[in-house]
């Protein structure tokens, strides 16, 4: 098996070296670019299987560099933002960032991301039925059932639905949701998707009052959880 090359895009070097240690002794090949530019110039010469981008940087900004990233490929991309920047947090994952975490983090859990996310690029051959302890989609069929039961939901609901568990563990904001579920009337603002899962989370949840599969992301929107390994 190959190893894996990651690209770290980090103005602070003590944070870029440190990142790049870490996930080194993991078993990576890490490069680090210490600005927008630099990151340009090594996502070019280097094709990452991942990029770890922290957005505020000189000379070409994180979000900037993410839009040209986008322009010509899928590698995943992990944001690195800082909690104050949750308006940059929600454009990076509009852009098709694939996930953030929040300054100051922890290593292990930037290492946890990083396997989450890779492993989810790899198993990209779509299921047709999934499983997950009490609850089972058939993408095929569009039939969900919950404890053996079948479930009643909406076309939208179901939309939805199966295009959060396509992707599980990744944060979706409101407008991606709408985007994705095509949903086009007037009514149509990004709040209607709260109502969505809300009926939605009456449906398939064991428990709506403490969602198991459909959480909320605080700031940001949704996502479908996916116990590991699951
Ligand atoms: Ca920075």
């Amino acid at each position: 098996m190959s190893m894996k090359k990651i690209l770290v895009v980090e103005d602070e070097r003590q944070i870029a070296r440190m990142v790049q240690a870490y996930l080194s002794r993991e078993g990576y090949r890490v490069e680090a670019a210490f600005d927008g530019e630099e990151g340009w110039t090594r996502f070019n010469e280097g094709r990452p299987d991942l990029v770890i981008l922290d957005l505020m940087l000189p000379r070409l900004h994180g979000l900037e560099l993410a839009r040209r990233i986008r322009a010509g490929s899928d590698v995943p991309i992990i944001m690195l933002t800082a909690r104050a920047e949750e308006a940059d947090r929600v454009a990076g994952l509009e852009l098709g960032a694939d996930d953030y975490v929040t300054k100051p983090f922890s290593l292990r859990e930037l290492a946890a991301r990083v396997r989450a996310v890779l492993r989810r690029v790899e198993g990209t051959a779509p299921r047709e039925v999934m499983e997950l302890g009490p609850l089972k989609i058939d993408f095929a069929a569009r039939e969900v059932y919950l404890e053996g039961k079948p479930v009643e939901l909406t076309p939208t609901e179901f939309d939805l639905l199966a295009y959060l568990a396509r992707h599980p563990g990744r944060v979706f904001t409101r407008t991606e949701l709408l985007e994705a579920i095509q949903e086009r009337s007037y009514a149509s603002l990004p709040r209607t998707i709260d109502s969505h899962i809300k009926n939605l989370r009456h449906k398939i949840e064991p428990d709506p009052a403490s969602p198991q599969f459909i959480l909320t992301v605080h700031g940001v929107g949704y996502k479908f959880h996916l116990a590991e390994g699951g």
